[in-house]
């Protein structure tokens, strides 16, 4: 079983939670989610090497979150500058590793209460042979696709709907392979989507609601909630 490589994205600006501060620094009952994300990566005992990709400008305070983070000695962490693009974010991560791991999880600090559980599973996912794996939920709203003028063009089954959440695990080599081939600046959201490009099946396995994505403020409070509800 080979070693397995976190890169941890957390360059975005997190404009929609109205902060001053990038995202990743802010704080959620006292630790930041990226404080809070790199414990929970490194506590996987699976995972030898972190990267976090943390906004160029930022680099002093990425480290200084990465210091208050529980970390195993064996785990190794590097701090680098992400991209304007979550997938460039994404592919300076990659370019970081120093040696080529064999599985690779890309992760988003934004979903810093993700439990180890799920890494877990997403790890044991890949290494039972699925070259990407990613957690998803059964969506509890209709889903609409709408046209530039707000008009509704279609209404895809809802049964058929999952909302896909990170970590997401795959196959170091097609990882790579899938970045390599998109473009600076490719609008895709996640890397689950690059490799489906690839014509390769990607593999969903039960998501987790404490993954959610901290986007506006609501979802911080929300997670605060959760956080206050979890047992001890
Ligand atoms: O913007 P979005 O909510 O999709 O961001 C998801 C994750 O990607 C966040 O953890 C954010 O910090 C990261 N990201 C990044 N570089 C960017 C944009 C987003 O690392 N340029």
């Amino acid at each position: 079983m080979g070693p397995v490589a976190v890169v941890l994205v957390a360059a975005g600006s997190g404009a929609r939670l109205g902060d001053s501060i990038p995202k990743a620094f802010v704080l959620l009952a006292g630790r930041s989610l990226l404080t809070r994300a790199v414990t929970t990566a490194a506590e996987c005992p699976d995972v030898s090497v972190i990267v976090v990709v943390a906004p160029p400008s930022h680099l002093d305070e990425a480290a200084a979150a990465v210091s208050a983070a529980r970390i195993r000695a064996e785990v190794e962490v590097v701090v680098v500058p992400g991209g304007t693009h979550r997938g460039d974010s994404v592919s300076a991560g990659l370019a970081a590793l120093a040696h080529q791991p064999s599985i690779v999880l890309v992760h988003d600090a934004a979903r810093a209460l993700a439990p180890g559980s799920l890494f877990a599973a997403v790890i044991e996912a890949v290494r039972a042979g699925h070259p990407a794996v990613v957690p998803g939920l059964p969506v509890v709203d209709t889903i609409k696709q709408v046209d530039a003028a707000g008009l509704v063009v279609a209404t895809p089954d809802r049964a058929a709907l999952r909302a896909i959440q990170t970590p997401q695990g795959f196959g170091a080599e097609i990882l790579l392979q899938a970045h390599h081939a998109a473009a600076p600046g490719d609008p895709v959201t996640d890397d689950a989507g690059l490799v489906e490009r690839m014509g390769i099946g990607v593999h969903v396995i039960d998501g987790d609601p404490l993954a959610l994505k901290i986007t506006t403020s609501e979802d911080l409070a929300l997670a605060e909630t959760l956080l206050e509800r979890r047992p001890a």
